[in-house]
C-alpha cells in the first residue's frame, strides 16, 4: 500500500473529532509532502532538532506537534514552532517553558505527559507526582495545559486497554474540576498497533508513524 491509501484506510476508519497525526521522525519531506497531498496538517516530531529542520523547508500551513521527551536546554528553539507540546512531565521543565514563552510572548499549548505504565525507561510523569505539576501549572501565565498524553507499555490488547481506561479515568477527574491554566480538551494516545483501542477508549489524538508511512529503518539516518 501506499502511503495515500494507508491514509485513507485510517482516516475511513476514525470517527471525525479524532484528530491524525502522521508522525514523521526519521522520514524525509518527500514522503511527508505525500502524506500532506491527502491533507494531512497534523506532524508529530520526537526530537527538536529534526522538527526544527524540517519547519523551515515543509508548507507552512502545518501544525508541528513535539510528541518526544523534552530537555530543558532545547526548549528555547521550540518557540512559535510547535502548535502543542505533548510532553510536559516535570516542574522544572515547565518553569522553563513558561520562562522562554513569557520572553518571547508567546504561550505554549502543551499536554501532560502520564507514565501509566510506571515504566522506568518511560518520559511522563507518574500519577502521584501529578499534582505537584499541576498546582505549579495554575501559577503559570505562558503556558497553557490542554491535556493529557501517554505512551503505554508494549502488551496484549487487554493490557492496551486498561492503561487507556485509566488515562481516561484521570482525564475526566480532571475535566471536573475548575483550574486555571488547564482544560481538559486533548486525550493523545494510541500509535500504529493499538489506536482503535485507543479510540474506544475516547483518545481524540492519535499518533501514527509506521501505519502510516512503513517500517521505520533508524540507521539509514
Ligand atoms: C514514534 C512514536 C509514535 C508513533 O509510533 P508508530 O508505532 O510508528 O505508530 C507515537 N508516539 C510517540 C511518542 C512516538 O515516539
Amino acid at each position: 500500500m501506499s502511503i495515500e491509501e494507508r491514509i485513507n484506510k485510517i482516516i475511513n476508519e476514525i470517527p471525525k473529532g479524532v484528530t491524525l497525526i502522521a508522525v514523521s521522525k526519521t522520514r524525509t519531506l518527500e514522503e511527508m509532502e505525500e502524506a500532506y497531498k491527502t491533507g494531512i496538517r497534523d506532524y508529530g516530531e520526537n526530537k527538536v532538532q529534526e522538527l526544527i529542520e524540517k519547519e523551515e523547508k515543509f508548507y507552512k500551513d502545518v501544525r508541528w506537534h513535539l510528541i518526544g521527551h523534552l530537555q530543558r536546554n532545547k526548549v528555547k528553539y521550540i518557540v512559535g514552532k510547535v502548535h502543542l507540546i505533548h510532553s510536559l512531565d516535570n516542574v522544572r521543565l515547565l518553569e522553563e517553558i513558561e520562562k522562554r514563552y513569557f520572553e518571547s510572548g508567546e504561550t505554549a499549548n502543551v499536554l501532560i505527559q502520564i507514565n501509566i505504565g510506571k515504566d522506568p525507561n518511560k518520559s511522563g510523569i507518574l500519577i502521584e507526582d501529578l499534582e505537584g505539576l499541576i498546582e505549579t501549572c495554575e501559577k503559570c501565565n505562558n503556558v497553557k495545559v490542554k491535556g493529557l498524553m501517554t505512551v503505554i507499555p508494549k502488551g496484549t490488547e487487554e493490557s492496551n486497554r486498561r492503561y487507556f481506561n485509566e488515562m481516561k479515568k484521570i482525564y475526566d477527574s480532571l475535566s471536573k474540576k475548575r483550574y486555571n491554566n488547564i482544560t481538559m480538551e486533548y486525550l493523545s494516545m494510541g500509535m500504529s498497533g493499538d489506536y482503535k483501542i485507543a479510540i474506544e477508549e475516547d483518545a481524540n489524538i492519535i499518533r501514527i508513524g509506521e501505519g502510516i508511512f512503513g517500517k521505520r529503518a533508524y540507521n539509514n539516518i
